[in-house]
């Protein structure tokens, strides 16, 4: 048993009552959350770790619900494009040349920017081969995410980048057999069809049947992202995005779809009735030109929103600060400035975003008993707010803060970042590494 106590200027638990306490310590017991303690009665000998800091506040560690792990070595080479060009001339291409080499890479640095940034769970896309490599990278590293082979079986925008639907559901089942909740409970399995415009009807169905037999899984795919795509779906299929997804019966609780940025009266209440969650992007929704989503609309009916940066080469950061802003920012200009407040977009990138991956019991909030996510971030920064107040602390999280306030960052009771320094990676050796296979990834173009 290993005992640790963390001594915080502040801990914002995200809890029910959105509480904030002061002259507080942290015990952590293992990977758990043992208790809170008031600072005249800590008894320091007892721990075997005693983390002391007067200026960091101790938060949960934040929550993405839609990245992907394979594009981050894409960065910046694909660059003001539409969603459908984007996927053909670039993206598809790209994840098509990778080796298990460029995979384990890209995977490495994209695990290393989450954590640096105080992500500690998230929901990865995948991509369409190697799928092992991801997992291996994701145990390896100590961070706790849900990937899958991401399912493509048709491929107009790029015929080459496609498998066929058997091989894709067998694939699957192996990939889900040896990976959900591996990790120590860490690593789940996300079954992960591409898009409408990827996926037969058999791959979308079959698969979800596939899922019934992985309890605590999820269904992770893109939705109604750009008018294009909308109406290319609409050609296809006479019908709506979401209403094609309900006709197919995929949708429920355990569904997640990337973006919903184009929907109808009637997509939304099917997306209310069956409990469909969605993972908002807005920096990729913007720098695709793809629009702004009713987030607003969605909140006020009860339908469940997160965060997630998306891929690195339509955002160009993984950062949930960025999102976290910029879903505040862009709506207001639209519905008034007392919209999408600072303390909601803390809540859906922490507790929210645990709830839409049904994972709430043990992360996304600082509370007794759970796992031990958490981040100890400097809100006194040259960036931040010079009030000591409580009143401003979600404020100076959400609109003043970035990447470089987080400092430590534990992930199931085992530092990840410590003082800004990465424990998991060397940071030199994977960023020429990158480098490196970059230009053998070029090489098989
Ligand atoms: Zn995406």
């Amino acid at each position: 048993m290993v005992k640790k106590l963390i001594i915080p200027k502040r801990i914002v638990c995200a809890d029910k009552q959105n509480r904030i306490l002061k002259s507080t310590a942290l015990e952590i017991t293992d990977n758990k959350v043992s208790s809170f303690i008031s600072l005249d009665k800590i008894q320091k000998e007892k721990y075997d770790e005693v983390y002391e800091t007067q200026d960091l506040t101790l938060i949960p560690g934040f929550i993405q619900t839609h990245v992907h792990l394979s594009q981050t070595l894409f960065r910046g080479l694909a660059d003001d494009l539409p969603l459908l060009e984007w996927l053909r001339l670039k993206i598809f291409p790209f994840e098509n040349a990778h080796d298990e080499n460029s995979l384990r890479i890209t995977a490495q640095l994209s695990i290393n920017e989450l954590l640096m940034g105080g992500t500690t769970t998230f929901l990865d896309m995948g991509t369409l081969r190697y799928g092992e490599v991801v997992f291996g990278e994701i145990i390896n590293s100590g961070i706790r995410g849900f990937s899958g082979k991401c399912l493509i079986d048709e491929n107009d925008l790029f015929p080459d980048f496609k498998s066929n639907t058997k091989n894709e559901l067998n694939n699957v089942q192996s990939l889900a057999k040896s990976f959900h909740n591996s990790g120590e409970g860490r690593v789940k399995y996300s079954f992960s069809p591409r898009f409408v415009l990827s996926c037969t009807e058999a791959l979308l169905k079959e698969t979800k049947e596939i899922m019934k037999d992985y309890s605590r899984s999820v269904y992770h795919t893109h939705s109604s992202e750009s008018i294009d795509e909308v109406n290319e779906v609409r050609k296809r299929f006479h019908k709506e995005n979401i209403e094609y997804f309900n006709s197919i019966g995929v949708l429920d609780d355990h569904t997640i779809l990337a973006h919903c940025v184009h929907t109808s009266d009637n997509e939304r209440k099917m997306l209310k009735d069956r409990n469909t969650r969605i993972a908002h992007c807005p920096s990729a929704n913007m720098k695709l030109g793809s629009g702004i989503a009713p987030i607003p609309q969605y909140l006020k009916e009860g339908i469940s929103v997160t965060l997630g940066a998306d891929g690195a080469p339509c955002n160009n950061n993984l950062s949930i600060f960025n999102e976290m802003r910029l879903a505040s920012l862009i709506q207001k200009p639209i519905h008034g400035t007392e919209i999408m407040d600072a303390k909601t977009l803390f809540r859906m990138a922490t507790i929210e975003g645990a709830k839409a991956l049904h994972i709430q019991n043990e992360v996304g909030s600082i509370e007794m008993g759970k796992k031990a996510d958490l981040l100890l971030i400097d809100l006194d920064s040259y960036s931040n707010s010079y009030s000591d107040s409580d009143e401003t602390v979600y404020s100076d999280i959400v609109f003043s803060s970035t990447t470089e306030n987080v400092k430590s960052v534990m992930v199931d009771g085992k530092w990840l970042v410590k003082d800004r320094q990465s424990l998991v990676y060397d940071q030199r050796e994977i960023f020429s590494k990158g480098k490196e296979e970059l230009q053998n990834l070029f090489s098989r173009l």
